[in-house]
């Protein structure tokens, strides 16, 4: 009898489908693999998957290369693992590693055959390196075929069911209506069999991610022109009704004259358009997400509250809240952020005044709008320079 088998999970298995497998298979001991986009995202059905699991008196190690997945997965009882590397050439390497007691299955087999083989071109650009990847997509340099032109094609993991297309091409429209010298240009959208992608420019510079790698601090009048040129994208935004929900450096690029570039508009909404049983709007990232989001309610001021943290990190060198999934959750939730001045006492009142209140837990006690946030850092800021020269 097989006592070891490695489950690979397909992106769309939900709970009902996992628990099935687990109750079929004979091995007792379990790696389950999960795909970069899986719908086994809220912590309930990972928690009734462990109680499951326990019942069976089986053992699973589970294995994802989102840490969001694994925390949640650990918070309900899992020992994880982080798989390296892209999640096809993971799976590629899943799929050669000897699985004692039997081969996979017909649908893990064909699983593997879909995911091997990375697609050589998209529309009309050929793909030319992986530039990078995130929760829901792979971001690759390509070249267009006739013109040789440069552009960032970011392809979402997401396999797009019928209903969901017409939803996809009216996120789509939206976010290419979008045209802010603050904002990544989109120079495309395309559906290639299920899988969407869209084509952007191709920001030389990196991120400011990249730029300043994490437990960097900044200088103030850095972090408020960064956060001038973020507002007024997300201003001209937000007069357009649309929220970003993922602000992060991540997010900003570096444009050629070193000009920040906001990507990834609305491209969180339309990843998650597809059905799904998670609990959280986890369309965003934890660290920087507004209460009322991981609620998820996200409101325009759910944008200057991810700002907000954005600039308490390049001031302090550390983000407000730390700890795994849950427990940064339930931090922006209900705990206030540390005093920036009790971690670096020379910033100033005024400054840690503005971002305190760009981070209220409550949106309307935050800035009446974004704009207004920046505004407030940069006068606050002034009020430092000024009490310098007098000194
Ligand atoms: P998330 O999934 O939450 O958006 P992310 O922003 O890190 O996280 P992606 O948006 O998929 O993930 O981007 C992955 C990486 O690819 C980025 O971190 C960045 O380094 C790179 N990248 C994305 N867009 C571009 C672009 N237009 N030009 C150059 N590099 C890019
Ligand atoms: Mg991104």
């Amino acid at each position: 009898m097989a006592d070891e088998q490695i489950m690979l999970l397909r992106p769309e298995e939900e709970l009902t489908s996992v628990r099935k497998r687990l109750e079929k298979t004979q091995a007792r001991h379990i790696k389950l693999v999960l795909p970069m986009q899986t719908q086994m995202r809220s912590y309930v059905s990972w928690r009734l998957l462990h109680a499951r699991a326990r019942e069976l008196g089986k053992e699973i190690l589970v294995i994802s290369p989102e840490s969001q997945i694994r925390a949640v997965a650990q918070a309900a009882g899992f020992k994880v693992a982080e798989s390296q590397g892209s999640p096809a050439t993971d799976r590629f390497r899943m799929s050669n590693r000897p699985i004692r007691g039997g081969k996979p299955t017909q649908a893990e087999a064909d699983h593997l055959t879909h995911t091997a083989q990375p697609r050589r071109q998209l529309g009309n650009y050929l793909l030319m390196r992986l530039l990078g990847q995130g929760g829901f997509a792979q971001v690759y340099l390509g070249k267009h075929i006739h013109l040789e032109t440069l552009a960032a094609i970011k392809v979402l993991f997401t396999q797009l069911a019928h209903d969901d297309i017409e939803h996809f091409r009216n996120e789509a429209r939206t976010i290419a209506h979008l045209k802010h010298p603050h904002i990544v240009r989109v120079l495309e959208f395309g559906i290639d069999r299920t899988t969407p992608f869209l084509v952007m420019d191709y920001a030389a510079n990196g991120t400011l991610r990249q730029r300043y790698p994490k437990g960097t601090r900044l200088p103030l009048p850095t972090i408020v022109s960064y956060a001038k040129q973020v507002a007024s994208a997300l201003q001209y935004a937000h007069d357009a009704k649309m929220i970003h929900r993922d602000i992060k450096p991540e997010n900003m690029l570096l444009g050629e004259q070193q000009e920040v570039l906001l990507s990834d508009f609305g491209i969180a909404v339309v990843a998650h358009s597809s059905h799904s049983d998670r609990t959280l709007d986890t369309t965003g990232t934890i660290g920087y997400m507004a209460p009322e989001q991981i609620q998820a309610h996200p409101c325009p001021a759910s944008d200057q509250y991810a700002l907000g943290v954005v600039v308490y990190e390049w001031l302090v060198g550390d983000r407000p809240f730390n700890g795994s999934f849950t427990e940064v959750a339930a931090k922006h939730l209900l705990v206030s952020p540390s005093l920036l001045r009790e971690r670096i006492p020379t910033i100033s009142l005024e400054v840690e005044q503005v971002v305190l209140t760009a981070l209220a837990k409550d949106p309307h006690q935050r800035f009446a709008t974004v704009q207004a946030f920046a505004d407030a850092l940069e006068q606050a800021s002034q009020v430092e320079r000024r009490e310098e020269t007098d000194d």
